[in-house]
């Protein structure tokens, strides 16, 4: 029978990944070893057009891993993990949270989030920290992702949307530029909107989708890593001298739609080719070449991604390249735009429900006294009971167990230990912790250190809505029964806050009601779901927030078309400065290192390299280098490496690249243990939205025992 698909046998969903949230059907199947499993089919989707990557066709073999938790664990008085039943272990975290408030005041507690939870989630974990525990100390991993264009986005434009157009928008561009991004290996069913002799791909690497421009007759531009905001300042540089600003249309663009060009139009003029070729090392002739072919396109896009965005700099680096689309009139223009690619599978619903320390629901910011107002009518409290902005995720982090930081921590969906900058400071400050609760399906490096473990449902085993990154909600549909002992999320938050003293009616456990609250709780914000009729996510319509009630159909699919969303409706051009990273090489530490993903695991890799298809493929940490660099450090191909940072160092093994910059190596961040990329990685902060320098620290190389 069809179980809410909108058509056909099975039950349509998407895949549990990343943001592109490519659409499949589960059918009931066989694994290799004759026990029942789900079949994965992928369904024609307007993101993925009937494709999947190898992550998604292998989603469903989590589900059965024997590495499946289904029984909460306590850490007993011998500091192992034991099995417990479920009254056990939440009545010692409300027991132990509640003694934590009395002792040090409600902020004694945090709470970390994902931007891989589901919409409901996201909301009822905010609102959860705020009113059952009343602290404001909660932030999640999504700052770690997009926070940086989050921030650009809404000063730029007033509403930051990852993709202010749907996906397909792309299919008939005839420029993009591609800032920072791979989505050959992240999220490959796009590369079927993207034409390579049309792109432009902006990385230090020549990754695979900068392979496959080349290949098709586009562009790779390679700076050194952390000068993608003076290239930005180039192209614009080259704009200019060129008239492409001039073009009438374009003129009139900035004229009517725009405020700010004069100041940024003087820090572009600085950036001449040949000085930004010094800077960034890309040639001054292929600076004029990118500049020429988006120019002359008559429809264009700049999509930036992680690539842009994770530097001390990365709101400033991001609002370079929205400068460049301004001044060439793209965003709001039918056919062309700006966007950022979000990553995580819920990275856009993620940030907009209230998970953010500075957040509340509907994309509100948690200092505006009418957001307040308004949460407290909906939640029923005080509007002087609800907390103010709290720490950002490494700024909370770095303070746990410390004197003025909380002393117990709540984590849903997340795996910090891995993911978050210099990882071994945050793993020292994991244990320093009186009470570390996660909430898990596997016994992720997180899940290892805590004090209890409650066990969670999969996509596969629960329904609810995700946001794409295109700012489309879908439904997620339950397709099989949770392994007896697994509960859901929701489950769990209702638990605890009954436990806390709250009414379990303010806590559904039930998902329709939460996501019905969640319509109220965002009506009349940015992110506006109040219109999101359940019926229609249930016929398989597209909805695009913001969806304000009354106005029926699809939402907005693309915004800023007739207006920006600042109050006089214009788009600010952003005055930037190139500056350096918070770190650079010197002679202790030579080489640039930058990190990233590679198409067999996602984020952290807790569920990827529990796949056995794709632990084989990708089975351990690697550092790519310059065969030139291999050399100078004694390393040959395939060799066991060590790469020192100022912070830690990681063993992994040498693979050449002779596609690389010789100043510059790479790892991919989804492995641990030894070879857990983030020991390198460097905590500094971006000063507006708080991202960490992911993307840039300074290394050496050297061989390993
Ligand atoms: Fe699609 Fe992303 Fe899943 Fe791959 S990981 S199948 S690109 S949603």
């Amino acid at each position: 029978p069809v179980t809410g698909a909108p058509s056909g046998p099975g039950t349509a969903t998407h895949c549990p990944y990343c943001a592109l949230q490519c659409a499949m059907t589960l059918t009931p199947g066989r694994a290799p070893d004759g026990m029942p499993a789900l079949d994965v089919t992928p369904r024609d989707f307007p993101t993925n057009a009937g494709g999947l990557c190898q992550k998604g066709w292998t989603s469903a073999a989590l589900l059965t891993s024997p590495e499946r938790l289904t029984t909460p664990l306590v850490r007993d008085g011998a500091g192992v993990l034991r099995e417990a039943g479920w009254e056990e272990a939440l009545d010692l975290v409300a027991r132990r949270m509640r003694r934590a408030r009395e002792e040090r005041g409600p902020d004694a507690v945090a709470v970390f989030g994902s931007g891989g939870l589901t919409n409901e989630k996201a909301y009822a974990l905010g609102k959860f920290a705020r009113v059952a525990l009343g602290t404001s100390q909660i932030d999640y991993n999504g700052r770690f992702c997009m926070s940086s264009a989050a921030a650009a986005g809404n000063r730029a434009f007033g509403l930051d949307r990852g993709l202010p157009f749907p996906v397909t928008d792309l299919d008939a561009s005839e420029a993009v530029v591609l800032v920072g991004a791979n989505p050959a290996e992240t999220m490959p069913p796009l590369m079927g909107h993207l034409d390579p002799a049309r792109l432009i791909v902006v990385d230090p690497r020549r990754t695979a989708t900068a392979q496959a421009a080349l290949d098709g007759g586009g562009l790779h531009l390679q700076p050194a890593p952390g000068t993608d905001l003076a290239l930005a300042l180039g192209l614009l540089h080259v704009a200019l001298v060129e008239g492409y600003v001039d073009a009438p249309e374009r003129l009139a663009y900035r004229r009517e739609r725009t405020t700010g060009w004069e100041e940024v139009r003087r820090c572009a003029a600085r950036w001449w080719p040949e000085r930004t070729e010094r800077l960034t090392g890309v040639a001054a002739a292929d600076l004029r070449k990118a500049a020429g072919a988006l120019a002359g396109a008559r429809r264009a896009h700049i999509l930036t991604g992680r690539g842009a965005e994770q530097h001390s700099k990365g709101v400033d680096t991001v609002a370079a390249w929205i400068d460049l689309a301004l001044a060439l009139g793209l965003p709001g223009t039918p056919g062309s735009g700006y966007g950022c690619l979000t990553g995580q599978g819920n990275g856009q619903g993620g940030r907009e429900h209230g998970q953010k320390a500075d957040q509340l629901p509907g994309y509100r910011h948690i200092t505006d006294p009418a957001a307040r107002a308004h949460l407290a009518r909906v939640w029923d409290v005080p509007e002087e009971s609800l907390p103010g902005p709290g720490r950002s995720a490494w700024e909370l982090l770095d303070a746990l167990g410390t004197p003025d930081g909380p002393s117990a921590l709540l984590v849903m969906g997340s795996n910090p230990a891995v993911s978050a900058p210099r990882s071994r400071r945050a793993v020292e400050r994991l244990r320093a912790l009186d009470l570390l609760v996660v909430a898990d399906f596997v016994r992720s490096e997180t899940a290892e250190l805590a004090d209890v473990v409650l066990p969670v449902t999969m996509w596969a085993e629960e329904s609810g809505t995700m946001t794409s990154l295109e700012g489309r909600v879908l439904r997620r549909r339950r397709a099989q029964a949770p392994p007896p002992g697994v509960r859901t999320d929701l489950e769990v938050l209702h638990g605890l806050a009954v436990r806390l003293g709250r009414d379990g009616a303010e806590f559904p456990a039930d998902h329709t009601e939460v996501f019905a609250e969640l319509r109220r709780a965002s009506e009349g914000g940015a992110a506006d779901y109040s219109g999101v009729r359940p019926e229609a996510l249930d016929a398989g319509e597209a909805v695009h927030w913001p969806a304000p009630r009354g106005r029926d159909g699809s939402g907005t699919p693309r915004l800023f078309l007739d207006r920006f969303a600042h109050p006089d409706g214009r788009a600010r051009f952003l005055p930037v400065e190139h500056r350096e990273a918070a770190e650079l090489p010197d002679a202790a530490h030579p080489l640039y290192a930058t990190t990233g993903r590679e198409l067999q695991h996602y984020q952290s890799g807790a569920q990827t390299r529990r796949v056995p298809e794709l632990a084989a493929a990708a089975p351990g940490a690697y550092v790519e280098v310059h065969p030139d660099t291999a050399r100078r450090a004694g390393l040959a191909d395939g060799d066991r490496a060590r790469v020192v940072s100022r912070r830690g160092s990681v063993l992994a093994r040498t693979r050449c690249v002779p596609t690389l910059r010789t100043d510059t190596v790479f790892l991919p961040f989804h492995y641990t243990g030894a070879g857990t990329a983030n020991a390198l990685t460097n905590p500094a902060l971006d000063p507006v939205s708080r991202m960490p320098e992911f993307k840039l620290c300074a290394v050496r190389l050297e061989p390993a025992p």
